[in-house]
């Protein structure tokens, strides 16, 4: 095999210590390719510019002659060195602090160049860094690349590793873009784009080279989702469920309740899908309370009266033991047996589960993460569902395909994204949407109050609970720490344990147990507890219909997505119900979503606006979006480059010759690489 600079290990560039190689491989760097894709994430710029179109507070460069004699001034420890410069035709001051030592250098008539800060009304520069071209020194006239860098490794040391990396090994960069397009947009080669954001001729090069690295990362990206899904498509050796209509339509008319259009018509296309030889791999969204659970419930006794086994896969342990009790009360008139495991199923229990697992003797496992661990076996696993929040990356289906399954996916999420949106970010997926909601539902009143009206909103409680109802009071979120997360919640614990002696207050928090928690939960399922005081934990799925009204305190503090999936606790009964949004804004976006809020109910208006109010970049920044981190490109600003980057790839992926010409190659080695296939595809 010839070596190539993924391989190649970073210690081969000249001046690379030991030393050093520790410190580079905590940044991630390990081997040449790495290093050479460690971009900068800005430039400072050398370049001279003349005094006349330089403004009060500019930071510059100047080219410049000394005309005057340097003087010094030293008070206390520290110095002051003045001295007369001219940059034709202008005469000002250039001064040095505590850098005495320059002195010696200003001799009349050198030529220097100053770098600092631009005083308009002292006609002065304050000197920074500064250099004279009679020795021939190279920043000058350059746009400096600015890494990030830390501990030993300095930014000067960083420049020169790289630029020593680039005259080694910049011609061993491939190129990987396919002819065609390459000359579509007019690309620069791999080779030079990679040179040029390192060390930019000047701002256009740069430029160009960026946005070549841009939509290649973009490109990239798009291949591997998208190929992957072709691939699962053209395959036929996904699970054909052979479930008979009346056997499903038994199952939907034994339910509390009749379908609405928007499930009927998705309980089509999940049916369809299962049904076929492909795999399945469907995104459900739908809005907080449109009844997706019951979706998934459809999916899972498909499979299991088609002969396989089924897989919930749910964030948290609270949500797992909910649905185990829905789940188990739907299916048991059919014989359909149900099991749990999560993190805290353990020793002979789980040893038990896992065995009737394998055996076959539980239809339906309903769990957390846990459900997707190395020594879980499955007899058939036909389908796995997971809800809110949970999405499957392409690589972990390939590794559930490789464990011998190659079952259908469904993944449910209560944070809906316009439809363009969905099927350019998550490209490997087909999309479903539950558009409505079920009807009779009485909307959500929600209210936004100052602090000084926690009077009238501890009256509001009062009366909910004396009518019966429940309540939910979710604390503050006090940034990046659990820990004082934890302690507000245990403070209002107690407060509100003395405002409310009659009625029984809990509490609900990230630091207890899920034991804990659950026997929590299980008291407020049954009313036997009235008032809630939580942190966020009850974000997702929580379903108690009796519960009428959410309080969130501090509620700018939380994002728009949040503060929906938290109001989606109440309104999923009979009742009329409520939300109160207590907060006094200091910003604008705070308040601006506290509007969005009163103002609607709708999941999809309220993710546009979380859209408009924080950009696709922080939309998708969060780890709901299971998005891989881009090194150059950014989801807001490269937005439209994504959507070519897209459409070239589903072009370039219809095309048989993808599969065959060698202009490919380096496209298919990468899928190789990326374990989207093994080396069977000529087969
Ligand atoms: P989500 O989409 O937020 O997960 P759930 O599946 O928890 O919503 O459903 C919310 C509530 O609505 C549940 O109590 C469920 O039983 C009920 N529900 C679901 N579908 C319907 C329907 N078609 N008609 C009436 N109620 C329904
Ligand atoms: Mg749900």
């Amino acid at each position: 095999m010839t070596s190539t600079i993924d391989t190649i290990e970073v210690k081969t560039i000249t001046g690379v210590s030991a030393q050093k190689l520790g410190e580079l491989h905590a940044f991630g760097v390990f081997t040449v390719k790495d290093l050479l894709e460690y971009y900068p994430f800005r430039y400072e710029d050398y370049r001279p510019r003349s005094l006349s179109e330089i403004k009060h507070g500019d930071k510059v460069t100047l080219e410049a002659k000394v005309i005057g004699i340097p003087v010094l001034q030293r008070f206390g420890g520290k110095s002051r060195l003045s001295c007369k410069m001219i940059a034709e035709p202008w005469m000002f001051t250039a001064t040095w602090f505590n850098r005495h030592y320059v002195r010696e250098q200003l001799t009349v008539g050198r030529e220097i160049v100053l770098i600092g800060k631009w005083d308009q009304k002292r006609t002065q520069i304050t000197v920074t860094d500064y250099e004279f071209p009679d020795r021939g020194e190279g920043k000058t006239g350059t746009l400096q690349p600015v890494y990030s860098v830390g501990g030993k490794i300095t930014q000067s040391w960083i420049r020169k590793i790289i630029n020593q990396g680039l005259q080694q090994f910049g011609d061993m960069i491939p190129e990987i873009l396919p002819h065609s397009i390459m000359r579509k947009y007019d690309f620069m080669p791999r080779k030079r784009a990679i040179a040029t954001i390192h060390q930019p001729v000047d701002t256009r090069e740069g430029q160009q080279g960026r946005r070549r690295m841009v939509y290649e990362e973009l490109f990239l990206f798009q291949l591997k989702v998208q190929s992957f899904r072709v691939l699962n498509r053209g395959r036929m050796d996904g699970v054909v469920h052979t479930v008979d209509n009346t056997t499903v339509r038994q199952f939907v008319r034994s339910l509390p309740f009749e379908l609405t259009d928007a499930q009927k018509h998705v309980e089509l296309e999940i049916l369809h899908d299962m049904r076929s030889p492909y795999c399945m791999n469907r995104l459900l969204q739908g809005d907080v309370g449109s009844g997706k659970t019951v979706l998934a419930a459809i999916a899972l006794f498909a499979t299991v009266k088609s002969g396989n086994q089924g897989a919930f896969m749910v964030p948290t342990e609270i949500l797992a033991e909910q649905h185990l009790r829905s789940l188990a009360k739907m299916f048991e008139p059919f014989g359909v047996t149900v099991g749990l495991l999560t993190g805290s199923v353990n020793g002979r229990k789980r040893k038990d589960l896992l065995a009737a697992l394998q055996m076959g003797m539980i239809d339906v496992v309903i769990g957390t993460h846990a459900l997707i661990q190395e020594d879980v076996f499955f007899r058939g696993l036909g389908v796995v569902v997971t809800d809110e929040q949970h999405r499957f990356g392409v690589n972990q289906r390939s590794v559930l395909r490789r464990k011998g399954y190659n079952p259908d996916v469904l993944t449910m999420t209560a944070t809906p994204i316009p439809r363009t949106l969905a099927i350019t970010v998550f490209g490997d997926m087909d999309v479903s949407t539950l558009s409505e909601r079920p009807k009779g539902r009485i909307p959500i009143t929600t209210y936004w109050v100052k602090h000084d009206l926690m009077e009238r909103v501890l009256k509001l409680i009062s009366r909910e609970i004396d009518q019966g109802r429940q309540a939910y009071l979710i604390c503050p979120l006090i940034e990046e720490s659990e820990k004082l997360d934890v302690q507000n919640a245990i403070d209002l614990h107690i407060q509100m344990g003395q405002a409310f002696p009659n009625y029984k207050v809990g509490l609900l928090h990230g630091r207890m147990t899920p034991s804990e928690k659950d026997v929590v939960m299980r008291a407020f399922y049954s009313n036997e507890l009235q008032l809630l005081i939580s942190t966020t934990v009850v974000e997702v799925g929580v379903d108690v219909p009796n519960a009428t009204l959410m309080i969130i305190m501090d509620a700018d503090r939380f994002g728009l997505s949040q503060l929906h999936q938290l109001r989606g606790r109440v309104g999923r009964g009979q009742n009329a119900s409520y939300c109160v949004l207590v907060a006094d804004p200091k910003s604008e976006i705070g308040r601006e979503r506290m509007t969005a809020m009163t103002e609607t109910d709708d999941g999809f208006e309220i993710s546009r606006r979380d859209l408009a109010l924080r950009g696709p970049g922080d939309f998708f920044g969060t780890k709901q979006s299971g998005l891989p981190e881009f090194r150059l490109a950014d989801m807001t600003a490269d937005f439209e480059v994504l959507e070519q980057a897209r459409d070239d790839v589903a072009e370039l992926l219809r095309d048989v010759a993808f599969w065959t010409s060698p202009d490919f190659a380096p496209l298919r080695n990468y899928l190789q690489n990326e374990q989207i296939f093994q080396g069977d595809l000529m087969d």
